[in-house]
């Protein structure tokens, strides 16, 4: 008997999809068997994106790239709609595009267009505009409405990408994120509860430290990447292919039971006293 696809013929919007987490995603959920959406503010990786999936994984399902600012609602609304007017429906959210700013610091020292351009929604460095907590909030919005009118009934999985140190506090200091992650998480559980008895699941993604441009470009020097790397009970940074994998399991009936849940795929850090030698 064929081994059944645990993502077979789902829809999945995947906002920041054109690279890291969110690329890794799209690969992982295609190879699942999911109509992927990449939705992100840089549409011609979003298009490389789809190339990719369509180049790497064999009999992927059709994709489609989305140009996509999650910082502009109009942008998430017309995303989750390519979603429903190509593939007839739309079964999974990934709320993933977020972004860390290179001078967010501690309470001292962070401007407040710091604080606001990472809570509000804004921010633009590298000349992409992103969001960490709006984003979440209207792409919850637009999937729960379209999740609600699926055939065959209310279901669905959404997927809110938070972080560890929504969770631990950290002595390195980035007081807007850590709040807007924070935000996340609290915003993920009062939508899960409110949501529970629909047939729609909500969960937040809490991945550790990982190996990608973002982070890489925040701890541009050894001393900054040892001075987390001591912390970290598996001794490396994560692979964005592994919070790929968890996001898969969340997005898939396998994590059926599951709502309301920080998910956390953090290399053992946030269950940590002292690390192995
Ligand atoms: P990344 O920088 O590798 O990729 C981000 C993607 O989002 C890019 O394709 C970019 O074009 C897109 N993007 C940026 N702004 C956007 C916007 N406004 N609208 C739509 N798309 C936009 O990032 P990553 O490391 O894969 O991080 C993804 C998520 O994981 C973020 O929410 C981040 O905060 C979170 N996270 C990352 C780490 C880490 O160590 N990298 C740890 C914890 C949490």
């Amino acid at each position: 008997m064929p081994a059944t696809l645990r993502l077979d013929k789902k829809v999945a919007i995947i906002t920041g999809g054109a690279s890291g987490i969110g690329l890794e995603s799209a690969l992982v959920f295609a190879g699942d068997g999911a109509h992927v959406v990449v939705a992100d503010i840089n549409i011609e990786a979003a298009n490389r994106a789809v190339e990719t999936i369509q180049s790497q994984v064999p009999d992927a399902p059709k994709a489609i790239a989305v140009k996509c600012d999650v910082s502009k609602e109009a942008d998430i609304e017309a995303a989750v709609k390519a979603a429903v007017d190509t593939f007839g429906r739309l079964d999974v959210m990934f709320n993933n595009a977020g972004i860390m700013h290179p001078e967010d610091d501690n309470a001292l020292n962070t401007s407040e267009r710091i604080w606001d351009l990472t809570m509000n929604n804004v921010t633009r460095f590298d000349a992409l505009a992103r969001s960490n907590v709006k984003g979440v909030w209207w792409g919850c919005k637009y999937a729960i409405d379209a999740m609600r009118k699926n055939p065959g009934g209310s279901k669905g999985s959404i997927i809110n990408t938070a972080s560890f140190v929504a969770i631990l506090g950290a002595a390195t200091p980035q007081i807007a994120y850590t709040a807007s992650k924070g935000a996340v998480l609290a915003m993920t559980r009062e939508l899960a509860m409110v949501h529970a008895r629909e047939g729609i699941r909500i969960n937040a993604l809490c991945p550790g430290p990982l190996k990608t441009e973002l982070l890489m470009k925040f701890l541009d020097t050894p001393e900054k990447k040892e001075r987390r790397m001591i912390h970290i009970p598996m001794g490396r940074f994560g692979e964005a292919v592994e919070q790929a994998r968890a996001a898969a399991f969340l997005a898939s009936d396998d994590s059926s039971f599951i709502t309301g849940t920080d998910f956390k795929v953090d290399g053992g850090i946030s269950s940590c006293y002292v690390t192995p030698e």
